[in-house]
C-alpha cells in the first residue's frame, strides 16, 4: 500500500545532492559576495564570463582583493532561496511535484525587486536594502582592461575579479560618477519609499558616498605611488591629507597645497575627518573631530548631516587633486 511512499523514501536517503538553478539577471549577469567576513562586498559577473573567464581555483573580491575558490562566492540570499528551494524539492518528492518551480520563481522576483549595499560601520559592515529603481543608477559596469571580464558594482571596488588586476586609475573616475549619482538619488527614493524611509536611506547614501569617495582616492593614490617608486606605501597613509601630500613632495616635489588653495584644501580637510568620523564614531562629533578639521559648524556630541551639495563639492575636490598628481607623475 506505502509502495510509492517506501520507494520515494528510499531514493531521498540516497540523495547526496540537489543541484539549484541560478539565473542570470535580466542583463545576463550573476549575483556574487564576498566570502570574507569583514568584507561581504556584492557584486554582479557576466554569466558567460563567470563560465569562460574566471578561474575555478581563485577569484577575487573587487573590493577588498581576498581571493576564495569560485564555489564559495555565492551570496547569502542566494544560499538561504537554495536552502528553501532543496527542502521543496524534498517536499515535493513526497507531495506533489511541480511546485518547487513556481515557488522558487516567486522568491526570485521577490529578492529581485530590492537590492543590498553593504556599508562600512563600526565593527562590521550593515547593509541597507535599496529599490531597484533607485539602486541601478548607481550600478558601474566596467571590464577588464586584461581580462576583459565584465562584472559591476555599487560604490568603490578596483581588483578584476577574475585576474586580480588592480585598475584603480581605470576605475576611478567612473567611480566619482557614481558617488555623484547615488548623491542625487535623494528625489528617487521619495517617489518610491515613503517619505521617512526614503529621507533615512538618502541620508545613507551620502554618508557612503563620503566614504567611497576617500577610498577611491586611497586606492588611486596608492597605486599611483606603487607604479611611480615601486615601493607600497603605508597602510592608509592616503586617507590622512597631511601624510599624502608629504609622500608626494618627497618623490614630486609637489605638495597638495601646490595644488589646491587654501580654501579648497581647508574643505577637504573637513570632509576627511567627516569620513573619519562616520567610519569609526558613527558620525557622532567628538574632540579629535573638532581639533583636526577645526569645524566651526557643530559642537561635541552632535551628530554629522552629510548634504548632497558637501558629497558633489567633495567629489570635485578630490577628481582635481588626483588629476593633478596623475599629471605630475606622467610629467616630472
Ligand atoms: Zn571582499
Ligand atoms: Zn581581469
Amino acid at each position: 500500500m506505502f509502495e510509492h511512499l517506501q520507494e520515494q523514501l528510499r531514493t531521498l536517503s540516497k540523495t547526496t545532492e540537489i543541484s539549484v538553478p541560478l539565473e542570470a539577471d535580466a542583463e545576463g549577469f550573476l549575483d556574487k559576495e564576498c566570502p570574507s567576513e569583514t568584507c561581504l562586498f556584492q557584486f554582479k559577473i557576466a554569466e558567460e564570463d563567470w563560465k569562460n573567464i574566471v578561474r575555478d581555483e581563485e577569484v577575487f573580491c573587487p573590493s577588498c582583493g581576498h581571493t576564495a575558490p569560485a564555489q564559495s562566492w555565492f551570496t547569502k540570499e542566494q544560499i538561504d532561496a537554495a536552502k528553501e528551494y532543496a527542502l521543496d524539492q524534498i517536499t515535493n518528492g513526497i507531495n506533489a511535484a511541480m511546485r518547487a518551480d513556481a515557488e522558487a520563481s516567486k522568491r526570485r522576483a521577490k529578492r529581485n525587486s530590492f537590492i543590498s549595499i553593504t556599508l562600512e560601520a563600526k565593527g562590521g559592515r550593515d547593509a541597507v536594502l535599496l529599490p531597484v529603481a533607485a539602486a541601478h543608477p548607481m550600478r558601474l559596469k566596467t571590464s577588464c582592461e586584461e581580462c576583459e571580464c565584465r562584472y559591476s558594482y555599487v560604490g568603490a571596488a578596483y581588483f578584476c575579479p577574475s585576474c586580480g588586476k588592480n585598475s584603480a586609475s581605470h576605475t576611478f573616475l567612473q567611480t566619482l560618477e557614481t558617488i555623484r549619482t547615488a548623491a542625487g538619488l535623494g528625489s528617487k527614493l521619495r517617489e518610491t519609499l515613503g517619505r521617512d524611509e526614503a529621507e533615512v536611506i538618502a541620508q545613507t547614501l551620502l554618508e557612503k558616498a563620503m566614504q567611497d569617495t576617500v577610498m577611491s582616492f586611497q586606492r588611486v593614490s596608492e597605486q599611483l605611488y606603487e607604479h611611480r617608486t615601486g615601493r607600497v606605501a603605508k597602510r592608509n597613509a592616503f586617507q590622512r591629507l597631511g601624510t599624502g601630500s608629504e609622500l608626494w613632495e618627497a618623490e614630486l616635489g609637489v605638495t597638495y597645497t601646490d595644488i589646491l588653495d587654501e580654501e579648497a584644501l581647508t574643505q577637504l580637510t573637513i570632509y576627511f575627518q567627516q569620513r573619519h568620523l562616520l567610519a569609526h564614531q558613527q558620525g557622532i562629533v567628538d574632540a579629535d573631530y573638532l581639533t583636526r578639521s577645526q569645524d566651526t559648524q557643530y559642537e561635541i556630541g552632535q551628530r554629522l548631516v552629510i548634504r548632497q551639495a558637501e558629497v558633489l563639492r567633495f567629489a570635485t575636490l578630490i577628481e582635481k587633486l588626483a588629476k593633478s598628481i596623475m599629471e605630475y607623475c606622467d610629467t616630472k
